[in-house]
């Protein structure tokens, strides 16, 4: 461990400043806990003119509660987000399943929100206790029996008791601190484009089920939407090398008539994988997010299932140190580690069954899937018991 007297300290490092790692910055340095953040890339400036983040997620009710918490969601409120009432599944557009929020009696079923502006939502609520170190990343990383010291591209050394390794699905500090991971990557890809849409803001997503793989729709503020397309993925990079106006086309060609005269602005596309981080924590570095786990985006769990993860290292560390204890103790991050491996490998192996059944055209499966969609279309049981799962409550 190195001796250097100029190494900064501080009580937790934080490495990614996403969604995740900036809601467990700024959680644990609200309430009085010195805070280091590395990010590598500040999030963009914010107006109402700028152009919505091709990058969009749906918010559930259980993260939203937690981000009211920490004040985020009214910093949100002040920017941009859109709720959304309905959720809608179907193979044919006439046979449509609908699941509303008014079944759950509740106002909205969940938010799309362009990822980066949620992150500038927390960046903006950062004060005095969190220091960020911003460009920057992590070159080194040293370990002793009760503290941590990172070494920064700039050569700032920073000491603390815990990292939090946020940086995401490949996360360099993950492998620094040499946890493996499991999984593969999808033969599918994903299209996702920024679409000006011929209608008002709408209130509904929906996602249509073909042989080849879904076609969603998730609304944006104003008349705009983004739309997802999963295919196979050299079909995906072929889609994505077209012009606006040629994939306008293709778009309105494959996709069911919900989708209207829609224009498309600009695309991405992504590749699908499945990872597992091995274990949560080696010595005291902790995985938290995508850092840990990335899960096809099919029900938009993703960054849900990271805040679930920040939401409870944050109450343990918080609890610990409210108490004296070690917050990078072994049996801390065990407690943590016990509780969101299975919840979050539950949750894919969810996705993966869902993938399996809905994204392919062998017999069986596609009278499996005409069945699982009828019966939910007429049981109000169902149709609550989905709409309680997609909001994210017990
Ligand atoms: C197409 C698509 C659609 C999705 N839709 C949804 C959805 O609807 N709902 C949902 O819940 N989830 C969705 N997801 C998943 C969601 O985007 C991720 O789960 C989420 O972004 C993870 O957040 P994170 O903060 O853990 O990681 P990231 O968003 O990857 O953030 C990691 C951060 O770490 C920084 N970083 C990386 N390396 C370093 C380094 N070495 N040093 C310093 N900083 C570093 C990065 O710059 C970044 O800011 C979707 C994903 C995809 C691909």
């Amino acid at each position: 461990m190195s001796s250097n007297t100029s190494i900064k300290q501080f009580d937790i490092s934080i490495v990614g400043g996403g969604m995740v790692g900036a809601a467990i910055a700024l959680a644990l340095s609200q309430v009085g806990l010195q805070v280091a953040l590395i990010e590598k890339q500040a999030p963009p400036e914010f107006t109402p003119e700028s152009a919505p983040d091709l990058r969009v997620s749906s918010i559930n009710l259980a993260s939203e509660a937690w981000l009211t918490q920490l004040g985020t969601w009214q910093v949100l409120a002040q920017m941009r987000l859109c709720p959304y009432q309905r959720l809608q599944a179907f193979e044919q557009p006439h046979s449509i399943v609908t699941f509303n929020a008014a079944d759950i009696k509740r106002s909205h079923l969940g938010h799309i929100v362009e990822n980066n502006v949620l992150q500038l939502a927390l960046w903006q609520q950062f004060g005095a206790n969190l220091t960020l170190f911003c460009p920057s990343s992590v070159t080194a990383l040293e370990q002793s029996a009760d503290s941590t010291v990172v070494t920064l591209d700039t050569g700032e050394q920073l000491s603390s008791k815990l990292v939090v390794a946020a940086d995401g699905g490949n996360s360099q500090l993950r492998q620094l601190a040499g946890i493996g991971t499991n999984g593969w990557q999808y033969q599918q890809a994903c299209l996702v484009a920024l679409v000006n849409t011929p209608y008002p803001q709408q209130d509904v997503t929906w996602q249509q089920f073909t042989p080849s793989g879904p076609k969603a729709f998730l609304p944006l503020c104003g008349e705009q939407g983004s739309v997802v397309w999963y295919e196979e993925a050299t079909k995906v990079k072929q889609l994505a090398a077209l012009s606006p106006a040629q994939l306008t086309q293709q778009l309105i060609n494959a996709f069911p008539v919900q989708i209207g005269e829609v224009e498309v602005v600009a695309s991405s596309w992504f590749p699908l994988a499945r990872m597992d981080a091995n274990r949560y924590y080696a010595g005291r570095v902790v995985l938290a997010g995508d850092a840990a786990h990335t899960i096809n985006p099919l029900a938009g769990q993703g960054v849900n299932l990271g805040f679930a993860d920040a939401k409870l290292l944050t109450e343990l560390i918080i609890d610990a140190w409210r108490h004296n204890g070690d917050i990078g103790s072994e049996k801390l991050l065990q407690r943590y580690q016990r509780k969101r491996k299975p919840a979050n490998l539950l949750m894919m192996s969810a996705m993966d069954g869902f993938y399996q059944v809905f994204g392919n055209d062998i017999a069986p499966l596609r009278t499996v899937r005409q069945l699982a969609l009828n019966v939910a279309a007429r049981s109000m049981l169902l149709k609550t018991l989905v709409a309680r799962y997609a909001v994210g409550s017990e």
